[in-house]
């Protein structure tokens, strides 16, 4: 359903992203991955309208997006520090961006509980962010993306702030929240061992360029290149 075609992106001199083509299928978990500075949040922020390409389209369904600003678009991206409101309670978070939809009191209540029971935040909707572990500030962030319904759900390294353990627990809770409402999930990691857990394919990504786009199987067994093969950390 989407589409990169011949994307650029330069900032100055530098090219970010260089001519990258890609699709991502519908209802896939999609793992961009490389090393610091490769681009793929670049990539990531040009599908959620942040960034403009220089050059190249990004269809969604056929359609050039180009033109269509980032609240209009249907995806939706959870960031990497957690961008809850510390002042407001839980379910005022989760509700923030329906109230911006000007949905009703009654409809965004219903969502609002519905989003933090598929992250398992039910009955803690009164609380304040600080009243919380990293974890279940983490899945604020989630539901406060789900409850708007996206297509897709753009995740920019979601789980990096978290400690070892915790990123363990919430890979398993984010492939069966995945699972659960079987939405394209798209997510930025530099992080091997998360992308190849999680992915149903990676795209590899190094000094802009796009390099492999392939299963973690596939990723491991046949490395097109001495990059991708030391990156996935694979012994050809
Ligand atoms: P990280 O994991 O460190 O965030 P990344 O792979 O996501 O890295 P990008 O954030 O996409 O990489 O950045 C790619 C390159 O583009 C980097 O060299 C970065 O310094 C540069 N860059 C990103 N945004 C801008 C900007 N707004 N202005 C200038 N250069 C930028």
């Amino acid at each position: 359903i989407i589409t990169f075609e011949n994307v650029t992106k330069r900032f100055g001199k530098l090219a970010a992203v260089d001519n990258v083509s890609l699709s991502i299928r519908e209802g896939e978990f999609f793992a961009l991955l490389g090393p610091s500075g490769c681009g793929k949040t670049t990539l990531l922020r040009m599908l959620a309208g942040f960034e403009t390409p220089t050059e190249g389209r990004i269809l969604i369904d056929g359609q050039d997006i180009s033109n269509v600003p980032p609240n209009k678009r249907p995806v939706n991206m959870v960031f990497q520090s957690y961008a809850v409101f510390p002042h407001m309670t839980v379910a005022d978070n989760v509700a923030y961006g329906l109230k911006v939809d000007r949905v009703s009191k009654a409809e965004r209540d219903r969502r609002v509980e519905e989003a933090l029971e598929l992250v398992q935040l039910g009955g803690l909707g009164q609380r304040k962010p600080d009243q919380l572990s990293g974890g279940q500030r983490q899945r604020v962030a989630l539901a406060r993306a789900l409850v708007k319904r996206p297509r897709v759900l753009l995740l920019d390294e979601p789980l990096s702030a978290l400690d070892a353990k915790l990123r363990e627990q919430m890979r398993t809770e984010l492939c069966t929240l995945q699972e659960k409402v079987g939405i394209t999930f798209i997510m930025v990691t530099h992080d091997q061992d998360e992308a190849l857990a999680l992915a149903s394919r990676c795209a590899v990504m190094s000094k802009g360029l796009l390099q492999q786009v392939a299963a973690p199987n596939d990723l491991y067994e046949f490395p097109n290149s001495r990059f991708v093969a030391d990156f996935i950390g694979s012994v050809n």
